[in-house]
C-alpha cells in the first residue's frame, strides 16, 4: 500500500509554500474553531504566530452536530482567512465539508481539512486525489487505526500523496472527556507508515485545562504537528468554547511546546 513503510522507508516531508512538515519538521496549526468575523480573526492570527504557529486554522463550514447551530459564515470566512493568514505570513487549513464546496475552498486555502464525519465520504476522498493541494486528514470518531490508513490510501490511489493524518480523538466508554485521544495511534502510525501525523487535543479532549498536557504528550509520542483552539474570549466562542484556549494559555502552551521539541 501507498500509505505503508515498507512501500517508502523514508518519511515523507511535505512542502507546503516554504513550510515543511514531516520528518523533524514540526508544523504548529492554531486559530479559533469558527471564524466569527475579521477583527477577531486577525487578532488571534498575531497572537498564535508569535508562538510559533505557521498554519492559521478556522472553520467557514463548520459540521455542527445540530442543525440549530453556527453553522459557520461561509465564503466571507475563507475571505477573511486567506486576508488575514496573508497579511501574517501564515498558511491556511480550513475545512471541505462536501465535494460541492470543495472546488471554492481550494482557491482560498493552503491545506484542505477533512473532518473526522467525512473520513469515509468516499466520493469526497476520490476527488481529493485529484487536487494539487495537501490534505489534512482526521481521523474518524470511531475509526479503526486501519481504517484512517485506508482512508488515506484513498486519496493517495486516486492521486494525491500529500496526505497529513490527524489523530484528534476517538469514541469510548469514556464521557468525562469529549473524545479519547489515542496516543498508541501517533506511536503505531510512526511505524506503520511514512505520512506525517498532528495532534489535535483540543478536540481529543474538549477541555482547555488539558490541551497543553496532551499535546505535549503527542509530542513525545512522535507527533509532526499540533492543532490547537484559540478563542480571545471563549466563553463567547460561537463553537467549541469550552476546548478553546484563552490567549494566556495558548502563550504557554507555545512556550512548552518549544522546550519539548528539544528532547524529540
Ligand atoms: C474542527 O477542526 O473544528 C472540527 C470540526 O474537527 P473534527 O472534524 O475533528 O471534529
Ligand atoms: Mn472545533
Amino acid at each position: 500500500k501507498f500509505v505503508s513503510r515498507e512501500f517508502k522507508k523514508s518519511d515523507t516531508i511535505i512542502d507546503i509554500n516554504g513550510y515543511l512538515i514531516g520528518g523533524d519538521n514540526f508544523m504548529f496549526m492554531a486559530g479559533p474553531c469558527s471564524v466569527e468575523n475579521k477583527k477577531m480573526l486577525s487578532n488571534i492570527a498575531k497572537e498564535v504566530k508569535k508562538g510559533g504557529a505557521v498554519v492559521l486554522r478556522g472553520g467557514a463550514y463548520k459540521p455542527r452536530t445540530s442543525p440549530y447551530d453556527f453553522q459557520g459564515l461561509g465564503e466571507i470566512a475563507l475571505k477573511y482567512l486567506r486576508e488575514v493568514a496573508d497579511e501574517n505570513n501564515m498558511l491556511v487549513v480550513t475545512e471541505a465539508m462536501d465535494v460541492e464546496n470543495l472546488d471554492l475552498i481550494c482557491t482560498y486555502s493552503d491545506i484542505i481539512q477533512i473532518g473526522t464525519r467525512n473520513m469515509q465520504n468516499f466520493s469526497l476522498l476520490k476527488k481529493l486525489g485529484k487536487i494539487n493541494k495537501p490534505i489534512l486528514l482526521k481521523r474518524g470518531l470511531s475509526a479503526t487505526i486501519n481504517e484512517f490508513l485506508l482512508s488515506a490510501e484513498y486519496i493517495i490511489a486516486h492521486g494525491n500523496r500529500e496526505v497529513i493524518l490527524c489523530e484528534r480523538g476517538i469514541r469510548t466508554f469514556e464521557t468525562m472527556t469529549r473524545n479519547t485521544i489515542d496516543i498508541n495511534a501517533i506511536a503505531m502510525i510512526k511505524e506503520l507508515s511514512h505520512l506525517p501525523i498532528i495532534i489535535d487535543a483540543s478536540h481529543g479532549t474538549g477541555k482547555r485545562s488539558l490541551v497543553e498536557p496532551v499535546t505535549l504528550a503527542g509530542i513525545f509520542a512522535g507527533a509532526n504537528g499540533a492543532m490547537v483552539e484559540v478563542h480571545e474570549n471563549p466563553d463567547c466562542a460561537l463553537s467549541d468554547g469550552p476546548q478553546s484556549l484563552d490567549f494566556k494559555l495558548f502563550d504557554k502552551l507555545a512556550k512548552n511546546i518549544k522546550k519539548s521539541l528539544v528532547f524529540r
